[in-house]
């Protein structure tokens, strides 16, 4: 705009220039004010040197209004020059701006495809995981003990903990063992059992995942181990129930035989033990029944079997024991209960029993046999006063 304002005071100084002088000269100031704050830098320059230049000529004599004109022209055409170049700055901008919005497409378009790449092979990965997961649940319903399943946890601890090593490793599986045992087979403590300290939070999040496959699997472990110890140990002593115990000493006996290793079996019976319930009522008798079982159990060898054979009758298997080990172990019983006053309740209950004692190979090679006749013994120490040890008839 102000470019066409100079070229017309430019056109009309030449076609009139007696009348236009003077206002033309008037005007050249303003318009290149106008052109010094709309162009500034260069366009002002331009527009400061022509007035200059008008001055200057017009102290010497020269009409101004013809220098006004000449110096419209010229910065007329500075003004036009700078208009080309500012639009050609502006196109190489504009053109610059594209080439960069065309750069930061072609980068996020990189970055989609990247993104894409590590979601498909994040993906791929939870897939495969989900897959080992699988396995190791059905893995684990295969599992019927902690014998099957301890190699199972093992390569499980291996492989999605790998930090886990060497003892550690072996003293985690303990404790694992040990839950199973006490049947808190749960996710909760499967977790706190992990040493995971110094692990990243996805591992342990992992681990949190991998401990449900885990709880599931080693629940049925300890439910199977416990129905398992239902059935072979008596619910009120722990002690071994009778027919388990009948095998084992059938078990024993062929052995004994075959190798030509003594063995010896007794049957012990509390001494009027019907006067505790009478007096006591059964409540106390059960925990005095109790007690029984553990003082014996704690009379024996680790090797020795000890089983609940009836009510208040306890059968006691002591592998390669001959007459006198076995009469030994059997007296030692007998003391051991007579001096050992039972808490039950608030009661203190003194308790004795008839022991029978009959000797494998020696007296019969026959586990039947062998228990008729320590029964037969234990019933001669009962006609005989009780609270003594008596040997069998061979
Ligand atoms: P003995 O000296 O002749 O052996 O006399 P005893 O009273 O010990 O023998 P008896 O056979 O007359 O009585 C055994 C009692 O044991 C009878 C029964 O009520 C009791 N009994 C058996 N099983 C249990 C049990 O599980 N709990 C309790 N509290 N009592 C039991
Ligand atoms: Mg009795
Ligand atoms: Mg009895």
């Amino acid at each position: 705009m102000a470019t066409a304002v100079w070229v017309v005071c430019a056109g009309l100084a030449a076609l009139f220039p007696s009348v236009s002088g003077p206002w033309l000269s008037a005007l050249v100031l303003p318009v290149a004010a106008a052109g010094f704050s709309w162009r500034g830098g260069a366009g002002s320059a331009a527009a400061g040197l022509s007035l200059m230049l008008c001055l200057l000529l017009a102290a010497r004599g020269v009409p101004v209004w013809r220098l006004a004109g000449a110096a419209t022209a010229f910065i007329a055409v500075a003004l036009l020059c700078l208009s080309e170049e500012r639009l050609l700055r502006a196109r190489l901008r504009r053109e610059g701006e594209r080439a960069q919005d065309l750069e930061r497409q072609a980068g996020l378009q990189e970055i989609e495809k990247e993104r894409r790449r590590l979601s498909i092979q994040a993906r791929e990965e939870s897939i495969g995981e989900i897959g080992e997961l699988y396995q190791l649940s059905m893995r684990l319903l295969a599992t019927l003990d902690w014998e099957q399943a301890h190699p199972v946890i093992e390569e499980a601890l291996v492989r999605w903990i790998p930090t886990l090593r060497g003892e550690e490793r072996t003293r985690t599986l303990q404790r694992i063992h040990a839950l199973v045992d006490q049947g808190q087979v749960s996710v909760e403590p499967l977790v706190q059992s992990m040493p995971l300290a110094g692990t990243d939070f996805q591992a342990r999040d992992r681990w949190a995942i991998v401990s449900g496959q885990l709880a599931l699997g080693l629940q049925r472990v300890a439910l199977y181990g416990q129905v398992q110890k239902s059935a072979t140990h008596d619910g009120l002593t722990g002690l071994l129930v009778r027919r388990t115990f009948r095998e084992r000493l059938q078990e024993e006996a062929e052995r004994s035989v075959r190798r030509s290793v003594p063995m010896t079996f007794l049957m012990v019976d509390l001494d009027r033990f019907k006067q505790v319930n009478d007096t006591y009522g059964h409540l106390v008798g059960d925990v005095v029944l109790r007690e029984v079982a553990n003082l014996i159990r704690g009379s024996v060898r680790e090797m020795d079997l000890v089983a609940r054979y009836g009510g208040e009758e306890f059968g006691v298997l002591l592998p390669e024991a001959d007459r006198d080990l076995g009469f030994q172990i059997a007296e030692r019983i007998r003391r051991t209960i007579e001096s050992a006053p039972i808490r039950a309740y608030d009661e203190e209950i003194h308790m004795t029993v008839s022991v029978g004692v009959a000797l494998c190979p020696a007296q019969t090679s026959d586990a039947e046999e062998l228990v008729e006749k320590a029964d037969q013994a234990m019933y001669r120490a009962k006609e005989t006063g009780r609270n003594k040890t008596v040997l069998a008839e061979s």
